[in-house]
């Protein structure tokens, strides 16, 4: 068990690492936002955050989810026991609900202050590109591996299930992140399974009302079945980060780490007054009496 354990983490690792790779290539050739310069300089603080979260998590992640997951096999616990189902039935559904769950927690993370805290980390940056996809705080990734460990105990899910879901994640969420415009036939028949850097990207906008939709991840199933889908025609037109933030706060490593401990700048969750510079983020106000954001429509951010 531990072995399949440790042969599908590093898996994960070299599909993440081929991933990025792929994407940043094409995010060269044919970026829809202009590059922060210089690139690599970006590139390597969020990838730094991303390595230090992944040694964290690895001290104790793996033995707590085998942990978990034998103890609830031999007490015969969990929900999922209470009914028979076939294997691949029961990857399936497993799969389905880790993925509830990772939303659910999100939506949280943008409404519990406490969460806020360290979500914010991966938004305040005001630019994104696949390596966003790394830009967490330590603290948010424990969190979230708590979930996990949460969600495995009361559903009594396999490890199996777990490997399999984290095996699609990261390359899914280098995917999202992207800073590449995919055909819109294409971007739109995708973003029924999941989620594409154009839906994604939204999440990133500084407006408000955008920053609290689109939290789905990987699969883009929760987003419609909950009504926080939201899309725009002008998606180039995004303005990322949140307000309040310096630079110094967010192109540094220690900002970025030091963030949870400052006072909260910008709380898109509550903070329903749209200050100056939030307002210039939003569509013209032709866009938002028409209900857009909720359809392909002609929005256009104030200048
Ligand atoms: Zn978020
Ligand atoms: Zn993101």
């Amino acid at each position: 068990m531990l072995m399949t354990n440790w042969i599908t983490m590093h898996l994960s690792a070299l599909a993440a690492a081929a991933a990025l790779g792929v994407l940043w290539l094409a995010e060269g050739l044919y970026p829809v936002f202009a590059h922060r310069r210089p690139r690599w300089e970006y590139a390597a603080r969020n990838v730094m955050l991303g390595l230090l979260n992944r040694g964290a998590r690895a001290v104790f992640f793996p033995g707590a989810l085998v942990m978990v997951a034998t103890t609830t096999e031999r007490m015969d616990a969990g929900l999922l026991r209470m009914v028979s189902l076939s294997a691949w039935v029961e990857t399936v559904l497993g799969i389905i609900l880790l993925d509830l769950a990772r939303y659910a927690w999100h939506v949280a993370s943008h409404h519990w202050p406490l969460l806020w805290r360290f979500h914010a980390v991966h938004h305040h940056d005001d630019a994104v590109d696949s390596t966003t996809a790394f830009r967490f705080h330590i603290g948010d990734v424990m969190v979230g591996s708590f979930v996990t460990l949460a969600v495995v105990g009361s559903l009594g899910l396999r490890v199996e299930h777990v490997l399999v879901y984290e095996l699609l994640l990261m390359p899914l969420s280098i995917f999202r992140h992207g800073n590449i415009r995919l055909p819109g036939r294409v971007d739109g028949l995708m973003s029924w399974l999941i989620v594409t850097p154009r839906m994604h990207w939204l999440h990133h906008s500084r407006w408000i009302a955008e920053t609290n939709s689109n939290y789905s991840p990987p699969f883009s199933l929760w987003d419609r079945v909950f009504g926080t889908f939201r899309v725009r025609s002008d998606a180039a037109g995004i303005r990322f980060g949140l307000d309040g933030y310096t630079d110094t706060d967010h192109t540094t490593l220690r900002g970025c780490l030091a963030t949870p401990l400052r006072p909260i700048k910008s709380r898109p969750g509550h903070d329903t007054r749209l200050g100056v510079e939030n307002r210039r983020s939003a569509p013209d106000a032709a866009c938002l009496r028409s209900g857009a954001g909720r359809s392909l429509t002609a929005c256009r951010p104030r200048s």
